[in-house]
């Protein structure tokens, strides 16, 4: 009856597999972390530069802006200049006494020069103090009219010093203007009157179409009080209307010479706003979409973003790649390793492994001053066994064996092997020569209960235990615990020898 039908000899002994980190996964976990950092690190610097290229969009745009908004107030200031040199012509020789005295063709070569005919401007008319009209430069003889209900005529009549007056847009004399008035004071300060010219729409639809504006750019004339005089794209229906009066705009937001990107008060769309920096009877607020402002900005962002995000995806794939690599690679170095040091038969450690635990061990004990045990484990009457039952079931007992001894060898440094043939040895570090004797006769009384035929199959087993001191080597505990199983064998087998601490003095 071949031996060992109690325990499922399909199971080879576990032993001495070390948990814990392994270092494979550290370098793999290491690439991720830097790939994903230098990632990170590439896209900040990518966010900054585009972020410093938007400014710099932004910047440009407003000195594009600005320098646009300054032309228009200086084309439309200069206009107002030369008009108002007209009206002020007037408003002075008008209360000149000769003047009363002269016919009215004389008058009119003396007070209306041809700048003041000058294409999109309204004809030169004078309303006396009560606001009826008594000149005008477009007729000798002037339909009747009277003017007292305007804004701008009570403006200069309880105003003396009202200067030059800019009315809202109006319906004047057929067409849509902008009124600029003067007051006529005599010499003693009394009021005789107003004098009023006018500047048609006409003139701000011309300026407005010499320039280049893209869609969405917009152009706004403003009187000084944010009455919107004229604005392009034009719309009647906020002509004349103050932004004073909007609920979601307030003055704050784009203050003289300032820049506002927002919201503005007419229309949804959000334009970069830029006020000129006059001083005068009006301002002048021009637009960009910011779409437009940011359009290649955009474009380089798209683009720039979508090389980012294919290098971004090729560099993070690649790094996965190579950490699962790495880690497959590692796993089978692992493989083979523990193919390397394992016996095939049994499981244990086969005896290249036992020298390399035993030489560390012996090193670390020489170290920490602390003793270094040996079993040398042998079957008894092996050949025998064999003999009887063939060698198939011989192997069987050799795994039955090796089961035996890593039950009971379980402390991590342990290491149980398969010394050769029939034969193993266990290493335990740290065990007097009393503690190894405990676990050897352990080992041994396993085997002996395991077996159906105890006289048929035990082992004998020598135990030597020495703490390292100079000049010994792990080869004499070998030697030693060799010894003390040669020991055992001449006693009669199935029993554990301890060396003799003479045999042990002998071989240090
Ligand atoms: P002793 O009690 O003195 O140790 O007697 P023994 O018969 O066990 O010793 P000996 O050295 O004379 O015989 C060892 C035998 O072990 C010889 C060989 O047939 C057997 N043996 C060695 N390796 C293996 C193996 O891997 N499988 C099997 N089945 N038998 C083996
Ligand atoms: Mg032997
Ligand atoms: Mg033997």
């Amino acid at each position: 009856m071949p031996f060992g039908r109690r325990k499922d000899l399909t199971r080879k002994a576990s032993f001495g597999k070390s948990p814990g980190p392994r270092p494979w996964r550290l370098s793999a976990k290491l690439l991720v972390a830097s790939t994903i950092a230098t990632v990170i690190g590439f896209s900040a610097i990518c966010a900054s530069v585009m972020f410093d290229m938007r400014r710099g969009e932004e910047e440009l745009a407003r000195q594009t802006l600005e320098n646009l908004a300054s032309g228009i107030d200086a084309d439309i200031s200069r206009n107002i200049e030369v008009y108002d040199l007209s009206l002020r012509n007037v408003a002075s020789n008008l209360v000149m006494p000769a003047i009363r005295n002269v016919s009215k063709e004389i008058r009119h070569l003396i007070l209306f020069d041809h700048a003041a005919t000058a294409k999109h401007f309204g004809a030169i008319q004078v309303f006396d103090a009560e606001g009826r009209l008594t000149i005008d430069a477009a007729s000798l003889d002037p339909v009747a009219e009277n003017r007292s209900g305007e804004e701008y005529f009570q403006v200069h009549r309880d105003n003396p010093d009202a200067g030059l007056y800019m009315s809202r847009p109006m319906l004047h004399r057929g067409a849509f203007s902008i009124v600029l008035s003067r007051r006529i004071t005599d010499h003693d300060g009394s009021f005789l009157g107003v004098v009023v010219g006018s500047i048609r729409f006409s003139y701000f639809h011309g300026l407005f179409a010499r320039l280049t504006l893209d869609p969405g750019d917009t152009i706004t004339v403003l009187r000084r009080d944010r009455t919107i005089i004229m604005r392009t794209p034009f719309d009647l229906d906020i002509i004349g209307k103050s932004l004073a009066e909007r609920k979601n705009w307030s003055a704050d937001n784009l203050k003289q010479g300032s820049a506002y990107a927002g919201v503005g008060p007419v229309d949804p769309t959000p334009r970069l706003y830029v006020r000129s920096g006059s001083t005068n009877l009006f301002f002048v607020v021009v637009g960009k979409p910011l779409s437009t402002v940011l359009k290649f900005w955009h474009r380089e962002v798209i683009r720039i973003g979508a090389i980012m995000l294919v290098l971004i995806l090729f560099v993070v794939g690649t790094a996965l790649f190579l950490a699962r690599e790495i880690g497959r690679r590692a796993e089978a170095e692992e493989r083979l390793e523990e193919l390397a040091t394992t016996d095939a038969l049994t499981g244990l450690r086969n005896r290249r492994k036992f020298d390399h635990a035993i030489d560390a061990e012996w090193r670390r004990a020489a170290r920490n001053n602390t003793p270094v045990a040996v079993l040398m484990i042998d079957a008894d009457h092996f050949k025998a066994y064999n003999d009887r039952y063939g060698h198939q079931a011989g192997d069987q007992v050799l795994v039955g064996i090796a089961i035996c001894i890593s039950d009971s060898v379980r402390r991590a440094g342990d290491c149980a092997a398969r010394y050769g043939g029939e034969e193993f040895a266990v290493l335990l570090p740290g065990l007097t020569a009393v503690e190894a004797f405990s676990i050897a006769e352990t080992i041994r009384l396993k085997v002996e209960h395991w077996s159906e035929h105890p006289d048929v199959t035990t082992v004998s087993i020598g135990v030597a235990s020495l703490t390292p001191a100079a000049p010994m080597d792990w080869p004499e505990l070998i030697e030693a615990a060799d010894k003390a199983l040669y020991a055992a064998k001449n006693n009669g087998r199935n029993q554990s020898v301890l060396a003799a601490v003479s045999q042990l003095a002998l071989v240090a």
